[in-house]
């Protein structure tokens, strides 16, 4: 790990993470609220109904693809990002909420992270993939 990055610094990071926190991996939740709902269904001009339909799996989740990730992650080859980011759920917004990620401190996840960043950091990259 480059001696000035940390993931307690999960923002560098965040530039170079396929979005761990936009898939369902064990042991993690997605929690949309009731509030969630509404925000989405004026930025669609749909009832809140028609977006627990279209959306919602069970409850209070968001449906997920096949390979686990969120239906609203936009997956670019150059381009990761969320493709709702300015009504996105608030526990999407506010997470990891002011702490190290937690995923970071996942070495298998790390992993795959750290040669990028490595890369980057020895100037091979000059822009890290947009992600958000
Ligand atoms: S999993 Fe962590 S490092 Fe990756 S995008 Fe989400 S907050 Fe950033
Ligand atoms: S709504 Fe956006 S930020 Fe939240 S999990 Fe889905 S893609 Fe990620």
């Amino acid at each position: 790990m480059p001696a000035n990055s940390s993931p307690l610094d999960h923002s560098v990071y965040c530039n170079f993470c396929p979005g761990y926190c936009c898939y369902k991996l064990p042991g993690s939740t997605l929690y949309i609220t009731a509030e969630d709902i509404n925000r989405l269904a004026r930025h669609f001009n749909i009832p809140d109904g028609e977006v627990r339909k279209r959306y919602i799996e069970g409850k209070n989740t968001f449906k997920t693809r096949k390979d686990g990730s969120c239906i609203f992650l936009a997956n670019g080859p150059l381009c990761k990002r969320c493709s709702i980011h300015m009504v996105r759920p608030r526990q999407c917004s506010e997470f990891p909420y002011n702490k190290p990620c937690p995923y970071l401190y996942r070495q298998d996840l790390l992993e795959k992270i750290q040669p990028k960043i490595e890369i980057s950091h020895a100037g091979g990259h000059r822009d890290p993939p947009l992600r958000w």
